[in-house]
């Protein structure tokens, strides 16, 4: 009897132990901060000791939501440059609020069709840009004296015609040197405009350009006249895309454009056009988009 007793307390003694265990784990297992800190200083500290009670200060410290940073100043937008980068020039259009455009001429100048079509400029006091090309300069270097002495504009069409975007950074250099070199001779004049043949270009040939001082120049409106559209396609298709502010896109050497061309003048200045180069297209552009520059 005595025996049984024993064996029963054992039993009931190690049943109690057991659920003490386990209430403790329970208790662990709640995130509790001070728990928490506890398990952290490992238990070495006794509780309710100095050591505990900072350790659990810490601990809660620690959970403390960070002091409010202080309030960030609203960033201001960056101011809009009217200036383009340096060794990035390039010219797409004029202001479009402005009723002008600008006639350019690509791949002259030709024996047989720039005089005539310098005549029909002349006749409508018409001033454009001529976009030569170095070699073709070299044969008739009389004609381009003679759009610069009508007050055009020469811009560099490169040297021979080439394809820019399949040249590097040196090889398109090297081609708009040869032609700046060839209008220089017969001008005594520096371009200030250049147009990739083709409208073929790349980042290197602009950056060539521009390092060279020239702006490349593309267009907002390429008359097709090259394809032989016939003369009210080709008037057509020339009236319904010009934009104030535009540059449109002709060749110096097709019969065609010389026909066709008093009709678009006359059109275009009973809406109001007025035809200036590209010096002065772009020169419109900058004092609009600059207007405190425009003061005298
Ligand atoms: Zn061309």
């Amino acid at each position: 009897m005595k025996r049984t007793a024993i064996i029963a307390a054992v039993f009931l003694a190690a049943l109690l132990a057991n659920s003490v265990e386990r209430a403790s784990a329970a208790a662990a297992s709640v995130a509790d901060p001070m728990v928490e800190a506890r398990a952290r200083v490992g238990g070495l500290l006794p509780p309710g000791s100095e050591g505990w009670v900072n350790a659990q200060r810490k601990a809660l410290e620690k959970r403390q939501p960070p002091a409010a940073a202080p309030a960030r100043q609203p960033q201001k937008p960056p101011k809009p440059s009217t200036r383009a980068h340096p060794l990035y020039l390039k010219l797409t259009r004029g202001d479009p609020s402005a009723r002008m455009v600008a006639l350019t001429f690509d791949d002259g100048p030709h024996p047989e069709f720039t005089s005539k079509l310098l005549a029909v400029l002349d006749k409508y006091n018409v001033k454009a840009t001529f976009f030569v090309v170095g070699k073709m300069a070299e044969k008739c270097p009389d004609l381009v004296r003679k759009e610069l002495a009508a007050g055009h504009e020469i811009g560099n069409h490169t040297y021979s015609h080439a394809n820019l975007a399949k040249l590097s950074e040196s090889g398109a250099a090297a081609e708009l040197k040869e032609c700046e070199d060839t209008l220089r001779e017969i001008t005594g004049e520096k371009a200030k405009y250049c147009r990739p043949p083709g409208g073929r270009y790349d980042r290197e040939a602009v950056i060539a350009a521009s390092q060279m001082g020239l702006t490349t120049v593309l267009w907002t409106d390429n008359s097709a006249d090259y394809l032989g559209l016939g003369e009210r396609k080709l008037q057509r298709r020339v009236l319904s895309r010009v934009t104030p502010g535009g540059i449109i896109l002709m060749h110096d050497g097709v019969q065609q454009t010389i026909d066709v061309l008093p009709a678009i003048i006359e059109k275009l200045r009973s809406k109001g056009y007025r035809f200036v180069t590209l010096s002065e297209l772009q020169a419109e552009a900058a004092k609009r988009s600059n207007p405190a520059h425009t003061h005298a």
